[in-house]
């Protein structure tokens, strides 16, 4: 079954997708028959009718990857790492269908969700190479009587589950090192924007990924979905992306069946502009870890500590910046800030400017809702923020900088930012803006987080190891480590024969 919508360029790729579950490598309905609809955020008109399954669609679905777990890990390395790279490839040469699918359905507009394609193809190329790099270790026992023989195995069928922010990365960075390691998978994508997830599967199978390696449910009850698999016995790994909360759910669910884990939760990022940064430099990096995705990042800055001596010059430009934005639909082409996903969202955000300018906070741009259609919040700039005001304890989740003040005419306050900074049970990344070397050495090493941003705004990359310490998750995504998540050790013992 195919969607039925309204004539629109975005709304023809959408057409073509398919919108039921995919399990074994065919096509299939909900047993029950449910569907649910996909909106989109900037106009509130219906995309897609997606199929709602239950748990008795989830069970089959992991039976179905369980099923081919033996005969998928002994496919060799090149073998997988060439579909990888054949569905690089294809997402590439479709990069502007799916970038259109994905502003359709989640709102980023055109230009960030075409670098989301770039970004969430390019895992899957990272991992095409780390399928035929998995390593192990040969040595001997100490009193030269054994050999000791460490290679590596797929951990076997997976749970992945990811979020609505980053539709088509946040699946390809699971879904590559599984590939890449041997592992088949249920793939529970978010409810708000499965359409993105459904087309990238139709791509892995044209890439010539066997049936029943990628198992894939779409569901508006991801409680039951995924608590089915959970406790079936039959998946040995979790691979989450989203809140904290779930995390926790997840994590105690896990516990039972002692699975393997890995969790990227969420963050309340530190974005530090030391007395001697390059302000304008630190304005340019504060907008891309501020705006990208309105906001909607767990690499989002939150909190923005910025030293006495520069922060009038700061405001006053980051003000500008926010100001000058155009905000729209993302499928336009001068818009530079989209909706947010759902009205609870904009509720949310709302509400956290509202405590924050209650408890004195000054607004130098946004701070109000506008009327009409669509999940809009405008680019806004609070100053003089409380530590207190709940926006410092919460994930903001939207296009809001809040700016705090640190440090005095006399005090750089490096350590005092530092406590500040770290004063939070999450910890996934950090950013500070300084041109010393030393402190940002110190910043480097005594934040609290997995990630650390020197002079820049943007840490993700395939290439490195994303994630978080603390409440902000437990593993790692991407470079090195990221295949590692998908691979147990295995050791074997061999007497050495004596001569
Ligand atoms: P967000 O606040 O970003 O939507 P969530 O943690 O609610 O973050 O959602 C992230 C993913 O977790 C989505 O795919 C969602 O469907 C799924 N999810 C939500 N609740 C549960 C749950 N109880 N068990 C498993 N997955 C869940």
């Amino acid at each position: 079954m195919t969607a039925t919508i309204s004539p629109t360029p975005a709304n023809q790729a959408i057409s073509r997708i398919h919108t039921d579950l995919f399990i074994g490598g065919d096509w299939t309905p909900a047993a029950s028959g449910a569907r649910f609809t996909v909106e989109n955020p900037a106009t509130g008109v219906p995309l897609a009718e997606v199929a709602d399954a239950d748990a008795d669609d989830a069970r089959r679905a992991l039976q179905t990857a369980a099923a081919h777990q033996a005969d998928w890990a002994a496919t060799s390395p090149r073998f997988r790492s060439e579909i990888l790279y054949r569905a690089y490839q294809l997402i590439m040469d479709r990069a502007d269908e799916i970038a259109a699918v994905m502003t359709a359905e989640m709102g980023k507009p055109l230009a960030d969700a075409r670098g989301e394609v770039a970004y969430g193809a390019e895992f899957f190329r990272w991992f095409a190479e780390e399928a035929v790099r998995i390593d192990g270790d040969h040595t001997v026992t100490g009193d030269g009587n054994n050999r000791i023989v460490v290679s590596k195995q797929p951990v076997g069928p997976c749970i992945l589950i990811t979020p609505w922010n980053f539709p088509l990365a946040m699946g390809t960075r699971k879904i590559g090192p599984a590939v890449a390691a041997g592992c088949t998978m249920v793939f529970k994508p978010a409810e708000l924007t499965p359409l993105t997830a459904l087309l990238l599967t139709e791509i892995l199978a044209e890439a010539g990924l066997p049936d029943g390696v990628l198992n894939v449910v779409t569901t508006t009850d991801p409680a039951a979905v995924v608590g089915e698999w959970m406790g079936s016995g039959q998946a040995r790994k979790v691979s989450f992306t989203g809140s904290t909360e779930v995390g926790k759910i997840l994590l105690g669910q896990a516990a039972a069946t002692v699975m393997r884990t890995s969790m990227e939760l969420g963050g309340n990022a530190p974005f530090i502009v030391c007395a001697d940064a390059d302000v304008d430099r630190a304005v340019d990096g504060l907008l891309v870890a501020k705006m990208r995705n309105m906001g909607q990042a767990c690499t989002a800055a939150n909190r923005i500590f910025v030293h006495r001596s520069v922060i009038d010059e700061f405001t006053e430009k980051l003000t500008g910046r926010m100001r000058a934005l155009v905000v729209g639909d993302g499928a336009d082409d001068d818009t530079q800030v989209g909706p947010l996903v759902e009205a609870k969202a904009v509720d949310k955000v709302a509400t956290l400017v509202a405590d924050a300018l209650d408890r004195g906070a000054g607004a130098t741009c946004g701070g109000a809702r506008p009327d009409g259609p669509g999940h809009f919040y405008p680019p806004t700039v609070l100053t003089d923020v409380d530590p207190d005001a709940d926006l410092m304890h919460t994930e903001i989740f939207g296009p809001v900088a809040a700016i705090i003040p640190f440090g005095s005419a006399s005090e750089e306050g490096v350590d005092e930012v530092i406590a500040l900074a770290n004063n939070t049970p999450w910890g996934l990344v950090g950013y500070a803006y300084t041109r010393d070397i030393d402190t940002a050495d110190l910043l480097s090493t005594r934040l609290e987080v997995g990630m650390v941003g020197i002079n820049t705004g943007l840490v993700s990359n395939p290439a490195a190891p994303f994630g978080g310490v603390k409440q902000s998750g437990l593993g790692r995504e991407g470079g090195r480590l990221g295949i590692e998540e998908f691979l147990d050790v295995k050791y074997v013992s061999r007497p050495i024969p004596k001569r």
